[in-house]
C-alpha cells in the first residue's frame, strides 16, 4: 500500500545518528542546541526549544502564555486533535472557528464575526491557534491585526509547514505571531521520528518553555550557588513543568533532515503540479493556492462534491485503498471526536468543516514517492471518475 505520507531517510541522516550513538550524549545534549541554532537560521526565528513532540511544544507555548483554568482557547476544526487538547491539557476551554471554503484555513471572516459576538458577552479567547492547513499559511496579517484589536495571542500550528512561506517570510519567523510550532512526526516534512520545535522571538517566553520542558528546572549558576551560603544548590525547580525533552539521536536525525529540507519541498511541490496538471480536466477541486504564499504541500487534498449521500468521495476512497493507494482524510472536524462531544459540541457546528470533511480525500504526496506512482495514481483517478460521470 502506497501511503499519503512518508520518511525519507538517506546514509547521511543514519550515519549522523550512528555518529552521535558514538559520543558522550544520547540524551538531550550538544546536538539538541545545535538543532535549535539551525531551526532558528532556517526560519528566521530568534529561540527556539526543541521538545519530544508538537504536541508537547504547543502544551509549552500554551504554560508559557499563562493559559488558566476557564480562559478560552479558539482553533480550526480542520486539523489534528492536538492543536486543541493543548488548551485541555491546561483546563482552558475550547472553541472552533470555521473554514475557508477554498484555502481549508480558518476563515478570517469567520474569525472576525466570532470576535465581535464574544466581546459583547465578555468571552474573548486569550489564544488563537491558527493551523497552516496542508502546509500553506493562514491569512497571518488579517489575524495578527485582529488580535490587536481584542488582545489574544497566537500560537501557530506549523506542524505541517516548515519550508513554506508567507508574504515572502518563511513560516516560523513568528512576525505575526508569540510562538510558532513545528512537528517533526515521520509523515510530516522533516522528522525527527517523534519531535516537535517551538520557535519565538521573545526570550521570556522561550526561557519558561525550556524549564517546562524539564519539570521547571532552572540550572543555577556560581553566583546563585555561592548567595545559598551554607547549602549547595546546583539546580531549582521554579514551575510545575514536564519531562518533554528530545533527546541528541533526535536531534542529530533532525540536523541532518533539515539540510534536505529545500530538496524535499521541490520534490513536493512538483508532485503538486503533476497532480494539478493531470487531474485539472477530472472535475474534482484540486488544492487552491494562494497568491504570495509558498506551500510545504504537506498534504494534496482534493475534493469531489457531494452527490447522493456522500457516495462520490466513499468510492474514490475505498475504490483507491482497493488499488493500494493509501488514501487518508484529514480531517474529520476535531469537535467531532467522541471526546469533544462529551463536552458539548454538536454535529453541525461548523458547517463549512462539515461539507468540506464529506467531500475531501488526501491523495499521496511524498518525497519518495515514484513517478510511476504518481501516473498509476492519476489514472487510477480519472477511471473512477469517468465511471461515474464527473
Ligand atoms: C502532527 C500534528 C500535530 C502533532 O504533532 P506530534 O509531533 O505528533 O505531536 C499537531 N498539529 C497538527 C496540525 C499536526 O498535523
Amino acid at each position: 500500500m502506497i501511503p499519503y505520507g512518508r520518511q525519507d531517510i538517506s546514509n547521511e541522516d543514519i550515519e549522523s545518528v550512528i555518529e552521535t550513538l558514538k559520543s558522550e550524549f544520547i540524551t538531550q545534549g550538544p546536538k539538541v542546541l545545535e538543532f535549535e541554532e539551525a531551526v532558528n537560521k532556517r526560519v528566521g526565528s530568534s529561540y527556539a526549544v526543541a521538545a519530544n513532540s508538537a504536541t508537547s511544544c504547543l502544551h509549552l507555548a500554551c504554560k508559557a502564555l499563562e493559559l488558566k483554568d476557564n480562559e478560552w482557547v479558539w482553533t480550526s476544526p480542520n486539523s489534528f486533535v492536538a492543536s486543541a487538547n493543548a488548551a485541555l491539557y491546561c483546563k482552558a476551554n475550547i472553541d472552533f472557528v470555521d473554514i475557508d471554503p477554498n484555502t481549508y484555513n480558518m476563515s478570517c471572516e469567520k474569525l472576525e464575526e466570532k470576535l465581535a459576538v464574544a466581546k459583547k458577552n465578555n468571552l474573548l479567547p486569550k489564544i488563537i491557534i491558527p493551523v497552516h492547513f496542508g502546509g500553506q499559511s493562514c491569512d497571518m496579517e488579517k489575524i495578527f491585526q485582529l488580535s490587536k484589536e481584542y488582545g489574544f495571542k497566537i500560537i501557530e500550528d506549523a506542524s505541517h509547514a516548515i519550508g513554506g512561506e508567507y508574504k515572502g517570510k518563511k513560516i516560523g519567523c513568528c512576525e505575526y505571531s508569540s510562538i510558532t510550532v513545528f512537528s517533526f512526526h515521520p509523515v510530516k516534512i522533516i522528522t525527527t521520528a517523534e519531535g516537535g520545535i517551538a520557535t519565538t522571538n521573545d526570550r521570556i517566553l522561550a526561557k519558561k518553555m525550556a524549564m517546562d520542558r524539564t519539570h521547571g528546572i532552572e540550572r543555577l549558576n556560581q553566583d546563585h550557588i555561592k548567595n545559598r551560603n551554607s547549602e549547595i544548590w546546583n539546580y531549582q525547580q521554579n514551575r510545575l513543568g514536564f519531562n518533554y525533552r528530545l533527546n541528541d539521536l533526535q536531534a542529530s536525525l533532525g540536523i541532518s533532515q533539515l539540510k534536505r529540507l529545500n530538496e524535499f519541498i521541490i520534490k513536493r511541490n512538483k508532485i503538486a503540479e503533476f497532480y494539478n496538471k493531470n487531474l485539472s480536466s477530472t472535475g474534482i477541486q484540486l488544492p487552491h493556492v494562494i497568491e504570495d504564499s509558498k506551500s510545504s504541500y504537506h498534504l494534496y487534498p482534493i475534493r469531489v462534491s457531494l452527490l447522493k449521500g456522500g457516495i462520490n468521495q466513499k468510492k474514490l476512497f475505498y475504490e483507491l485503498r482497493n488499488n493500494n493507494i493509501g488514501v487518508n482524510l484529514h480531517y474529520i472536524p476535531i469537535y467531532r471526536q467522541p471526546y469533544f462531544r462529551k463536552l458539548g459540541f454538536k454535529k453541525g457546528y461548523c458547517e463549512e468543516a462539515e461539507r468540506y470533511f464529506k467531500e475531501v480525500i488526501s491523495i499521496p504526496i511524498f518525497s519518495k514517492l515514484k513517478n510511476i506512482e504518481q501516473q498509476n495514481i492519476v489514472k487510477i483517478i480519472k477511471e473512477i471518475c469517468s465511471d461515474s460521470g464527473l
